[in-house]
C-alpha cells in the first residue's frame, strides 16, 4: 500500500463509528483494498440515490472474498453484496454491515467452444461484446442491462420472453458459511424475474453459460437492434433503476402505469419518466424516500384503476433516515 493510500486507509478507520476500531482494523487487514467506512450508496447505485453503507469492501479474488464472509460470520456482521447497483434502492438512512463488491479475479471470463465462465462480478455488457466477438450467441436477451452477472442470475435478467437463466449450467456460490459450492444446472429454478440462488447462497462466485454458435455480424446486428429499440423506448441515459415493477399476468406494468395518466408526475426530484412509465428518474437531488413515495403513488393508482396489485422489480434495501 502506498503512503497516501495508508493515511486514507487509517481516515476511513477513524470515520468509522459503528464498528469498533479493532473490528474495522482486523477487516481491513483481511483484503488488499482498503474498506471504505460510511461510503455514500448513491455512488453505487444507477439510481444516484441511498445513505451511507456502514463499510464498502472489494475483494479481489475467492481467498479474500473467504475471509471478509468468515470474518462476518464470527462478528454476526450482516452482508449485502453489491453488483452494478442497477436493480436496488438503498433508503437514506444507509445500509447497515458489509456492502460487498467483487471485483478483480472474480470478474474474468474463461471460454472454452460454446461455454464461458464468467465471475460474479463481471459486467454484463462487456460479456456480451466478448460473446458476439467469438460468435457466440444466446445473451442478446441481456442488451442493454448495465449489471453485473451475479445480479443478472439472481433476478433472472433479460427481456419480457427471454432469460439469462435459459442459458446457465452450473453456478459456484459461497455459502452463508463460507464453502464452495457448486450448484448444478437441475438444482436451479429460474421464473420470471426470479431465480432461487438466494437460497442456495450468499455470493455468486462465478457461473458457466451455455453459448451457441452464430455469426458474430448477425449477433452484433441484433444486439444493436435492441440497443436501438431501448433508446427509442425507455429513458436509459438518465438516473434510473429500470423497470420498478413486474408485468402482471397477460398486461404491462408500463401500460396500466401510463393509461392511469403517471407520466411526468414527480415527488421532489424523482419523476416518473416521461418516455415510459415503468421507469422513475432522478432529475438530480432525489431522495430515496421521494423514489420510494412516488413508486407507491403508483402502485396505489393502478390499484384504485385497474384493481391490479404491481409487485415491484426493485429491490428496496436500508434503513429509513
Ligand atoms: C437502464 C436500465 C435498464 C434495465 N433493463 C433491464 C432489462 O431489460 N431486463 C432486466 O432483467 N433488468 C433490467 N434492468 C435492471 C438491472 O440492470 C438488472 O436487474 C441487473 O441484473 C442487476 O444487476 P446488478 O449487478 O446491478 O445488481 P444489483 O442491483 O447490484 O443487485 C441486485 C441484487 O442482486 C444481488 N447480487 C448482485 N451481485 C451478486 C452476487 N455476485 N452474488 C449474490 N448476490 C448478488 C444483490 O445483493 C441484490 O439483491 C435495467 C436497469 C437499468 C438501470
Amino acid at each position: 500500500m502506498s503512503g497516501v493510500e495508508t493515511v486514507l486507509h487509517l481516515a476511513q478507520l477513524e470515520a468509522k463509528k459503528d464498528m469498533n476500531e479493532s473490528e474495522s482494523k482486523n477487516l481491513a487487514k483481511l483484503v488488499t483494498e482498503p474498506p471504505k467506512f460510511k461510503e455514500p450508496m448513491k455512488h453505487h447505485t444507477t439510481l444516484r440515490v441511498g445513505g451511507p453503507a456502514d463499510v464498502l469492501v472489494t475483494v479481489h479474488n475467492v481467498d479474500e472474498l473467504q475471509k471478509v464472509v468468515q470474518f462476518a460470520k464470527e462478528h454476526d456482521i450482516q452482508i449485502l453484496v453489491l453488483g452494478e447497483g442497477s436493480n436496488l434502492i438503498v433508503r437514506d438512512g444507509g445500509i447497515k454491515g458489509i456492502v460487498l463488491r467483487l471485483s478483480g479475479e472474480l470478474t474474468k471470463f474463461k471460454f472454452d467452444t460454446l461455454e464461458v465462465e464468467v465471475g460474479g462480478g463481471a459486467y454484463l455488457p462487456h460479456l456480451l461484446v466478448k460473446a458476439a466477438q467469438r460468435g457466440l450467441s444466446g445473451l442478446e436477451c441481456c442488451t442493454g442491462v448495465p449489471g453485473t452477472v451475479g445480479g443478472a442470475l439472481i433476478s433472472n435478467a433479460g427481456s419480457a420472453e427471454e432469460f439469462i437463466g435459459n442459458r446457465v449450467s452450473r453456478v459456484t456460490v459461497l455459502t452463508h458459511e463460507g464453502e464452495l459450492r457448486v450448484v448444478e444446472r437441475d438444482e436451479l429454478r429460474f421464473g420470471y424475474r426470479q431465480s432461487n440462488l438466494k437460497d442456495l447462497g450468499l455470493v455468486i462466485v462465478s457461473v458457466v453459460l451455455n453459448l451457441t454458435r452464430d455469426d458474430p455480424k448477425a449477433i452484433m446486428e441484433r444486439i444493436h437492434r435492441r440497443w436501438r429499440y431501448r433508446w427509442e423506448t425507455q429513458p436509459v441515459n438518465l438516473p434510473c433503476a429500470g423497470c420498478i415493477f413486474k408485468n402482471p399476468p397477460n398486461d404491462r406494468a408500463g401500460r396500466l402505469l401510463d393509461a392511469s395518466g403517471l407520466k411526468g408526475v414527480r415527488i421532489g426530484d424523482a419523476q416518473v419518466s416521461t418516455v415510459h412509465a415503468n421507469f422513475i428518474i432522478n432529475l438530480g437531488n432525489a431522495k430515496a424516500k421521494d423514489v420510494i413515495d412516488l413508486a407507491e403513488l403508483m402502485r396505489r393508482t393502478v390499484k384504485e384503476k385497474f384493481n391490479i396489485s404491481l409487485e415491484y422489480e426493485v429491490q428496496i434495501v436500508g434503513e429509513d433516515e
